[in-house]
């Protein structure tokens, strides 16, 4: 299939979401030109030569999502649904894991292989801007630059927007045999991820391009220790590039921090000015007021989860109220499968189980997984339909769907990920009636769930007391015999 069109191409659709004066807008039977890498035109019509038109009938053209916590492995974290506490279930390393020292459970084609995996799957979902996140809890410690070059290379060969960098920390966590967690610190570790993450993001910042950007990801906060964060904020402050840093994601996050600064996840952030609004922010299901304060008064960003979160029994308190404050929220998968609909379906409930059903609406959601998104990453470019941006397009199909008369409400009460049809790249087609080119879905979901399956099998020996796999994960009902 032809990737790179020449020529302008036009798109129509029952449904166009265009963007003017700052906001969505929604445009019956409308049109989207594409010319070149950007978008030429929205509107009702478009009267200029055109080398090519689609038209996708009952369909929704609309900015493609960006995902600011974009998940990019084969998730161990859907091991856990229904199996826990996590310490107990290989989720925290034993102290004999520990000691014989952490290795990596993966070889290094396996790790190239779920970055290429997981990167169609964004794809599919409609997202068009991603910064990946993937476990560590499978590592010998950090991510490498090995597998970031091959990130490198499967987002440019898939046409994905990235911002990219391997996660690096200076701590981890351990637990004896009862789950009393401790942390425990290697300084000189962590700011030798940090100068290799630095050495990758100044080789690759702009390439494809400009498709491909560099992003800092120092891991967990109760992983970092000062040091690491102030000089990734003074680096990635001198390169322009976004940081992500998880905090106020979890109980045991905060008494960590607690024991280790006195104060709370944001507040330390603050006090060792790091906080700058460069820097995302996933979760923030545990913050306080205090600390949505300083996020608004940095000019940081939230980046909301709501899947993980609800999967956890946990949300974001709340949706509403951070956006009232000025915060920047932008959308994050994070967990299989990474469907950004789904997720703004879960985002629109937990918030109204937070506040009520008037205190949020599908377009408030709709805004954060586009134009919240680009604010985060400070493009205008990116996260909206509209001449000059650009052409990051997804169109989902609604043809099988019942419709409501708004699209975007639509999206909310009745699609799924699995309806998006097509997604445009960079002007490019990067799938195209659900195919993406050169992808063999079907060995490809083979392969991971291979690939998966040997992880599971390896789970023994990072979970504490070494017990067999069938007692780490408990089946639902009784398997009967055979
Ligand atoms: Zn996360």
């Amino acid at each position: 299939m032809e990737r790179v069109m020449q020529g302008r191409t036009l798109l129509c659709a029952q449904w166009v979401i265009g963007h003017s004066d700052g906001r969505h807008v929604v445009h019956e039977n409308g049109v989207v030109a594409i010319e070149g890498t950007d978008v030429l035109h929205v509107g009702a019509s478009f009267d200029g030569p055109v080398a090519r038109r689609i038209d996708y009938g009952a369909a929704v053209i609309s900015p493609g999502f960006i995902d600011l916590d974009a998940l990019s492995d084969l998730d161990t974290t859907i091991l856990g649904y229904d199996n826990g506490p996590a310490w107990k279930k290989g989720r925290v390393w034993p102290e004999s894991y520990v000691k014989r020292g952490p290795y990596e459970m993966y070889t290094s084609e396996e790790l190239a292989f779920q970055k290429h995996h997981a990167f169609a799957h964004l794809i599919r979902n409609g997202i068009t801007t991603a910064l990946p996140i993937a476990s560590l809890f499978y590592r010998a410690w950090g991510e490498t630059v090995a597998e970031f070059d091959a990130a490198a290379a499967a987002a440019e060969e898939l046409g994905l927007r990235v911002y990219l960098g391997p996660a690096y920390r200076s701590g981890g966590q351990v637990t004896d045999e009862w789950g009393n967690i401790r942390a425990v610190f290697d300084e000189a570790r962590g700011l030798q991820g940090l100068a290799e993450a630095a050495d990758f993001a100044a080789r690759i910042d702009g390439i494809a391009g400009g498709r491909i950007r560099a992003m800092f990801a120092p891991d967990r906060i109760e992983t970092c220790t000062e040091t690491l964060l102030r000089r990734t904020s003074d680096i990635a402050d001198e390169m322009g590039a976004p940081v992500r840093q998880h905090c106020s994601q979890s109980p045991v996050e905060l008494r960590l921090v607690r024991e280790q600064h006195g104060c709370a996840p944001i507040e330390w952030l603050h006090q060792i000015d790091a906080l700058h609004p460069n820097w995302l922010l996933p979760h923030g299901t545990q913050a306080t007021e205090t600390e949505f304060d300083l996020i608004a008064g940095a000019g940081a960003s939230l980046v909301h989860c709501p899947l993980v979160s609800a999967r956890h029994g946990g949300m974001l308190k709340s949706f509403p109220k951070a956006r009232a404050r000025g915060i920047t929220i932008g959308l994050g998968t994070d967990t299989h499968p990474a469907d950004m609909i789904l997720n703004l379906q879960i985002g629109m409930m937990t918030a109204r189980l937070a506040d009520g059903m008037e205190a949020i609406r599908s377009e408030d959601m709709f805004d954060a997984a586009t134009l919240g998104g680009a604010a985060a990453l400070k493009r205008p470019d990116l996260g909206r339909l509209a001449p000059g941006a650009k052409a990051d397009i997804t169109v989902t199909d609604l043809s099988r769907t019942l419709q409501t008369p708004d699209p975007v409400q639509t999206l909310m009460t009745s699609a799924s990920g699995r309806d998006v049809r097509d997604v445009f790249i960079d002007g490019r087609r990067v799938m195209a009636d659900g195919v993406i080119p050169g992808i063999d879905e079907t060995a490809d979901a083979a392969r991971a769930q291979a690939q998966f399956d040997g992880l599971i099998a390896k789970y023994p020996g990072r979970t504490v007391g070494h017990p067999p796999v069938s007692e780490i994960f408990t089946p639902s009902y009784e398997r009967a015999a055979p």
